[in-house]
């Protein structure tokens, strides 16, 4: 008798449970923003992505509502068939605007902007050097792509620089990949040494902005800006759905690049163009971010007023090194982590615990908002110093 071939799912969600690695969603019963109803109970906002404070704004609604009366409520098609709208476009030139590039390219997700990239640039012939705490997406954009995949240490320039001298000239492209903030731990990539290195050995340079832009830089450009090296010849990807409160991803670098990439994209070719609801939202926030450069300020203040509350009262805590609003309380053990994050909740406060495997050491990840008050900040360090 045949056996069924389904049948190794149960004892392998079996093995996810014994491991605790089980995961499953809760639901946020409210508008987005620094207090919310999450599964029943109000919490101050430690989890968001929504830096400015932007997705519930009441300016991103409209414009999408009013791009969903006007072009309705699906594009119909890809890009290059029936998809296409000016709206995309005007986003387009919105973004290489905000990182001062030649032209820029939207996707459907940032995800999918880094898998057709990284696929689009480099393939068998070619190498990827990229950081080991890169986000999922740069790593499985390696992996389609068919490039040797070299990994180097977190941030480890000399490691990067060795790798280089031993295998660069054994393949044709070469391709480095990092996250700009890194998400899980809120520090930054060494930039300007990623960009010597580059030169050096005569490698193409993408740097993920998904946690950089509209956070970072004097006008919100990013990570790229934060560091001085806007214009430099390197590949941007980023996503419209964190400080830019929507739904989507983008590449933003020179012509050349960008008309590549609309010809070799798979994943741009092969997906249903960006509805106009995100699209006409995430237009509206890079205006946003261009013109109220006070959220950012706010947020950079929420920044520094949450390391001193710290530093006063966890004298024996640490938060991990980040010039970023992800700012993580390192924790000894997954068991305290949880245990910690759980406390939290029920205290009102919703900090999450990430713990290996999707962090090689436990913590609280905490995320700041422009939103965020005195109060929320000064209640989390309370609970804190309660707990710890
Ligand atoms: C969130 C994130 C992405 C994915 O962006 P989506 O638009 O959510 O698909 C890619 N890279 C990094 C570093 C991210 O944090």
């Amino acid at each position: 008798m045949p056996t069924d071939p389904y049948a190794w799912l149960e004892p392998s969600l079996a093995t996810i449970h014994r491991a605790n690695w089980y995961r499953s969603v809760q639901t946020l019963q409210s508008l987005p923003g620094a207090v919310v109803q999450l599964a029943g109970h109000e919490v101050i906002n430690f989890a968001s992505n929504d830096y400015l404070g932007l997705t519930g704004d009441q300016r991103l609604v409209q414009a999408a509502v009013a791009a969903t009366r006007e072009w309705g409520t699906g594009s119909t098609g890809s890009r290059l068939l029936s998809g296409h709208r000016a709206l995309h476009r005007q986003l387009e030139k919105a973004i290489a605007s905000l990182k001062q590039s030649e032209d820029a390219l939207v996707f459907s997700s940032g995800y999918l902007a880094n898998l057709g990239t990284i696929a689009a640039l480099v393939g068998k012939r070619d190498l990827i050097l990229a950081d080991q705490y890169n986000h999922s997406s740069l790593k499985n954009g390696a992996i389609l792509s068919g490039a040797m995949v070299l990994d180097y240490g977190h941030c480890e320039m000399e490691e990067l620089q060795k790798k280089l001298a031993q295998h660069r000239q054994n393949y044709r492209r070469c391709l480095i990949t990092t996250d700009s903030v890194f998400s899980m731990d809120g520090d930054l990539c060494p930039l300007p040494q990623l960009l010597a290195i580059a030169q050096e050995f005569s490698c193409m340079l993408l740097v993920d902005e998904a946690h950089a832009t509209g956070v970072l830089g004097a006008t919100g450009a990013g990570c790229v800006e934060h560091f001085g090296y806007t214009g430099e010849a390197l590949i941007q990807v980023g996503t419209l759905s964190k400080a830019l409160g929507s739904l989507g991803g983008y590449v933003a670098g020179s012509a050349a690049l960008i008309d590549f990439l609309r010809n070799r994209a798979p994943s741009w070719i092969y997906t249903t163009a960006l509805s106009p609801a995100d699209t006409a939202a995430a237009l509206a926030a890079v205006e946003i971010v261009q013109q109220e450069p006070e959220r950012r300020v706010q947020l950079s203040r929420n920044v520094d007023t949450l390391k001193q509350l710290v530093q006063k009262q966890l004298p024996n805590q640490r938060l991990l090194p980040s010039e970023s609003p992800i700012l993580c309380l390192q924790l000894a053990s997954a068991a305290e982590a949880i245990a910690i994050g759980q406390k939290l909740k029920a205290a009102g406060i919703f900090a999450p615990a990430i713990r290996p495997p999707t962090v090689p050491t436990s913590r609280i990840r905490i995320s700041l908002m422009a939103t965020h008050e005195l109060t929320h900040l000064q209640k989390l360090v309370d609970n804190l110093s309660k707990l710890t």
